[in-house]
């Protein structure tokens, strides 16, 4: 239970005021949601009871910047829906949250630095190559906050022009459950990346696989067997193991011919 909140007046006595029980809170879905607490009761984890308000700092503005799409982590994902700016592909990842309520509160800022292995949003960013900026260590890629388990504060969200097409797609067991499996693909003349929620502690960037893609040695079925044997999800509710392998392989199969198709 939050027992103690702290209103910093910028963004810099925001990130002094950070301490190893002290807590960014952004739109809160997450913080407060009861689940997560209890995941953090049986991973042994303290309770937050500290709390940083991030609201009154973040930016809340989506804007262009020269050929990039500046988003500040403030930004609600019903803000990104909601933007003419925002990329479809971006709009549809924030709509699987199926839930407008929590699409009023839910900030990219804090889904981005939830880094839950079930992220819509996350593995559309890494796709889309999108950087974040923060308050201490400047500008990184995505891929590698969410890898490296950062959690620095994010300032804003990074979108570079898009030189190619970015798939989502996402399966569910039932309208009111959480993702079996979620994944996204970008195909360029340059590039090929594949990312995959759901099999593994954090959304994952299968980087090899996207090179054989790129040039030609896999495709189709041979692409979808790679993939299998490449994730390694833990069977729950939501699926077994081998049923999330089989997902993640032809959602990625597939999407990679969407997008070569030009989705
Ligand atoms: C009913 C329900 C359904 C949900 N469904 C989904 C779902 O389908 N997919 C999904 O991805 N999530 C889901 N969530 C989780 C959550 O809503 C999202 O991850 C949301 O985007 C988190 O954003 P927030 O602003 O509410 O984060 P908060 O709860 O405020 O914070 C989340 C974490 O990020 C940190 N944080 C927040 N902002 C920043 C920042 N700017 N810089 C650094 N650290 C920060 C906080 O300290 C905390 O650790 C669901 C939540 C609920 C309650």
């Amino acid at each position: 239970m939050i027992k103690e909140v702290f209103k910093p007046a910028s963004i810099e006595e925001a990130v002094k005021l950070k301490g190893s029980d002290v807590y960014y809170l952004s739109g809160g879905t997450q913080i407060n949601w009861t689940p997560a607490m209890e995941e953090r009761k049986v991973l042994g984890q303290s309770q937050i009871e500290k709390v940083i308000i991030l609201k009154d700092v973040l930016s809340i503005e989506i804007k262009k910047e020269g050929s990039a799409l500046s988003i500040g982590a403030g930004v609600t994902l019903q803000e990104l829906i909601d933007s003419s700016d925002t990329p479809d592909v971006l709009k549809k990842a924030s709509r699987y949250i199926a839930s407008r309520n929590i699409r009023n509160m839910a900030t990219i800022g804090g889904n981005i630095a939830a880094n839950r292995a079930d992220s819509n949003i996350i593995p559309c960013l890494i796709a889309l190559k999108a950087d974040v900026e923060t308050a201490d260590e400047g500008i990184m890629c995505v891929e590698k906050y969410v890898r490296e388990e950062k959690s620095g504060l994010i300032k804003r969200v990074i979108l570079p022009p898009l030189d190619g097409v970015c798939v989502v797609d996402a399966v569910y067991k039932s309208s009111g459950s959480y993702p079996s499996v979620t994944t996204a693909v970008m195909v360029s003349r340059q590039e090929v990346v594949i990312v995959v929620g759901c099999v593994s502690k954090h959304v994952v960037q299968l980087k090899k696989l996207g090179q054989s893609v790129l040039n030609g040695s896999l495709k189709g079925s041979d692409l979808a067997a790679a993939v299998e044997a490449e994730v390694n999800p833990v069977g729950d509710l939501l699926g077994s193991a081998k049923y999330k392998k089989y997902l993640s392989g032809t959602m990625v199969a597939h999407s990679i011919d969407l997008a070569r198709k030009g989705a």
